[in-house]
This record gives C-alpha cells, sequence and structure tokens, in this order.
C-alpha cells in the first residue's frame, strides 16, 4: 500500500531499455518538489515519454530508482500508486461509452453535476451540451468522433475528477489552432495547480511556467533550470 503524502517524486540514477543492448535512459537523475511542476523537453525519440511511462509504472527501471513520497514504487502495489496518479497521455484514447462515463471513469461515485464541473473547468462542456444527447452522446469507433485536443480535454476532465496529487502529462504534437492551444492551456494550468506536475512539454507557454526544465537528448539530461536561466 503507497502511502501518500505530498507527492514527491524522485528519479535517481535511472536506467531503462525496451529491448536489450539499446539503452533509452541513461542515469536519469532529477526531484519534484510537491506542487511543483517539471517540465521535459528535448527532440522526438530523446526519452521523455518513456520517463512518464515508468512514473506510471507501465515498465519498470533497469537500474537506479523512482520514488513517491520516498517510496521506491517496485515496492508499492500498482493499483495504489495508480490511484494517486492522473495521466492525460498524447494521444488520448476513449472508451465505447458516453461521454458522462469517459469522465466518470476518473472517480466512478462522482455525480452528475461533478461531472460536469470537471468538464467545465477542462474547457469541454460547451461542446458536450452542443450535441443532441450532450453528456448521453455515445464516443468511440461507433460513435461521435472528437478531435485530438477534444479528446485530450476529456482526459482533462476525467483528471480534474480524480483529484489525484500527481499529474502526468504528455502534451499533443499535433499542431492546434490558437484558439484550441488556449482553450487547453487553460484547461491543463486548472489540473496542475497545486498538484505535482511531470508535463512533456511542446508549447513554449508551459516552458516559461515550469519551476523546473529537463533537456533530454539521447536519454540523458543534457541541462536544467528554469527558463530564464536556460
Ligand atoms: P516524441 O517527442 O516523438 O514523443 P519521446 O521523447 O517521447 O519522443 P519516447 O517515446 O520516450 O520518445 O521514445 C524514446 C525511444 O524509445 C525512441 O527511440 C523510441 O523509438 C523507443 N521506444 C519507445 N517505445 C518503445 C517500445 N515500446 N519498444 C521499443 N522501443 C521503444
Ligand atoms: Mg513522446
Amino acid at each position: 500500500e503507497l502511502r501518500f503524502h505530498a507527492g514527491k517524486i524522485e528519479f535517481e540514477n535511472v536506467h531503462f531499455s525496451y529491448v536489450d543492448g539499446k539503452e533509452i535512459l541513461r542515469d536519469v537523475s532529477f526531484t519534484v518538489m510537491p506542487g511543483q511542476t517539471v517540465a521535459l523537453v528535448g527532440p522526438s525519440g530523446s526519452g521523455k515519454s518513456t520517463v512518464i511511462r515508468l512514473l506510471f509504472r507501465f515498465y519498470d527501471v533497469k537500474g537506479g530508482s523512482i520514488r513517491v513520497d520516498g517510496q521506491d514504487i517496485c515496492t508499492v502495489l500498482q493499483a495504489s500508486l495508480r490511484a494517486h496518479i492522473g495521466v492525460v497521455p498524447q494521444d488520448t484514447v476513449l472508451f465505447n461509452d458516453t461521454i458522462r462515463n469517459n469522465i466518470r471513469y476518473g472517480r466512478v461515485s462522482a455525480s452528475d453535476r461533478e461531472v460536469e464541473e470537471a468538464a467545465i473547468a477542462a474547457d469541454i462542456h460547451d461542446r458536450i451540451v452542443s450535441f443532441r444527447d450532450g453528456y448521453d452522446t455515445q464516443v468511440g469507433e461507433r460513435g461521435l468522433k472528437l478531435s485530438g485536443g477534444e479528446k485530450q480535454r476529456v482526459a482533462i476532465a476525467r483528471t480534474i475528477l480524480k483529484g489525484p496529487q500527481i499529474v502526468l502529462l504528455d502534451e499533443a504534437t499535433s499542431a492546434l489552432d490558437t484558439e484550441t492551444e488556449r482553450n487547453i492551456q487553460a484547461s491543463l494550468a486548472r489540473v496542475c495547480t497545486n498538484r505535482t506536475t511531470v508535463v512533456v512539454a511542446h508549447r513554449l507557454s508551459t516552458v516559461i511556467n515550469a519551476d523546473q526544465i529537463l533537456v533530454l537528448k539521447d536519454g540523458q539530461i543534457m541541462e536544467r533550470g528554469r527558463h530564464d536561466e536556460l
């Protein structure tokens, strides 16, 4: 059982490879203090999303350790770790279910009112109520198709509803129009407030607002600091 306090994250000399022989992360060490935001930047393939996957424990490290509130995440139940972490992936996949249930997945006990409040905070409510069936609209293969930005905002609403101490964000790389971009930024800012956040950043505004920036290249941290220091 993971005893969570504030959501401090520590990577200590982390090494990782998906397949033997090719190291994807090499000796990665960093600390994120509770409530702070760290932005990961670097070229495509440098290992940014891998850092997020390791934190959510899709894979185990090959060397070093990852600690959350002082506990090695390999030693705690995966479910109890994941209960305290919200993820907004690069490409959000929604379930073949209603929009309401897609958001409620963040906390199944949530009331309709709470689902709507989360959607408002994620700036997706207006879009949802524009559909004939509103929150009961089916999404997915046989239902409504949402754009990448809209799906990501549904994932943000889900995360707001879940209310985890730690939020992992993998910003979409796709070009977004300015208004969509502004909407997503505003909703991301809401989900990150007072939570420990690790964000793979493709947008300058995300980088500027981070407490710490880690520049990854070939799986190593090449530079670190605040935006005005780098
Ligand atoms: P991008 O900016 O394009 O999203 P990234 O920095 O997030 O890139 P990662 O997804 O972390 O990059 O990938 C780092 C390296 O690991 C890449 O060389 C990639 O090809 C490799 N990789 C990623 N996932 C796997 C996998 N499941 N199996 C094998 N190799 C993988
Ligand atoms: Mg990535």
